[in-house]
């Protein structure tokens, strides 16, 4: 079987960097999901500080090399911090005085079990009978959460309850916007930290998304060499829509090439484009 970096994975990893630099990162719970797995982030920063910016991965379930990506982002920057390296001149202590980082390293725990091990990657029973029933079967690129439902087409803005469709099918938005906790606790976290801009990272295409030319948007593509492309004025319940409504800016970053789920064989290339995607935000921050 293919080696997989899964929930349980994630945990060990965010236990580990919480347990070794506590002053840099701390770890909370947002919400729980429909299976009972948690969808965990990291503060990583100042908390006090007033520039904030949330970065959320894997709201697809085939996107997971998104979630191992982010973990290894934060990692890096934690280690740096604790050597006080710099990143252009600036040491690490200083750019993460006036920033936090908001990172949701995996969106859809619930998704990402079932890409990985099908139905046994669920544990509630009545979970595991809704999910037999729907037609799409196909595990290895399933997109939605565990019941059914495409995330990322669950926010109110432009939210079109197509009825002919089908729970597990491609793009299934649910029977009402907010119908799912993922998308509940996104709207949850948003409102609670109240984040300049947002980056939601997906797979794939070396894209980036965006609908309102920001320093962030250039910034992001000159660290990362994905081009950029702006998004239509069209609306279909996404996330970003939703947040160019409440006036929160936000991009989407496609990594990777190819087909979802993406092999670990590219992790090393997209690490080398975003490795110092933290650092270089921070530094917009930096006095
Ligand atoms: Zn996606």
């Amino acid at each position: 079987m293919k080696r997989v970096y899964s929930y349980r994975k994630m945990k060990k990893d965010l236990k580990k960097l919480s347990f070794c630099y506590p002053e840099l990162l701390r770890v909370f719970r947002l919400a729980a999901t429909a299976d009972g797995n948690q969808i965990y982030g990291m503060a990583l920063g100042n908390r006090k500080a007033k520039n904030r910016i949330v970065i959320q991965a894997s709201m697809h379930a085939r996107e997971w090399f998104n979630t191992e990506l982010l973990m290894q982002m934060a990692e890096r920057c934690c280690r740096r911090w604790k050597k006080n390296a710099s990143y252009q001149g600036k040491s690490y202590r200083k750019l993460f005085k006036n920033v936090c980082f908001f990172i949701l390293p995996m969106v859809n725990p619930d998704g990402v079990s079932i890409n990985q091990y099908g139905v046994s990657g669920i544990r509630h029973a009545a979970l595991k009978t809704m999910l037999a029933k729907y037609s799409a079967k196909d595990y290895r690129i399933w997109k939605a959460n565990a019941r059914g439902v495409d995330l990322n087409r669950n926010f109110s803005t432009g939210f079109a309850n197509d009825t002919r469709m089908e729970k597990g099918s491609e793009d299934y938005a649910g029977m009402r916007p907010f119908s799912e906790r993922e998308s509940r606790a996104l709207v949850k976290l948003v409102f609670t930290v109240h984040p300049q801009a947002v980056i939601n990272y997906h797979t794939t295409g070396h894209v980036i998304y965006y609908k309102e030319d920001t320093e962030l948007v250039k910034l992001m593509a000159k660290i990362t060499g994905y081009r950029l492309q702006k998004e239509d004025e069209s609306v279909n319940g996404n996330f970003g829509d939703w947040l160019s409504e409440i006036g929160t800016d936000w991009c989407t970053v496609e990594t990777c090439v190819g087909k979802a789920p993406s092999g670990r064989k590219q992790l090393f290339l997209e690490w080398k484009r975003n490795r110092n995607v933290l650092a270089a935000l921070a530094k917009m921050f930096c006095a």
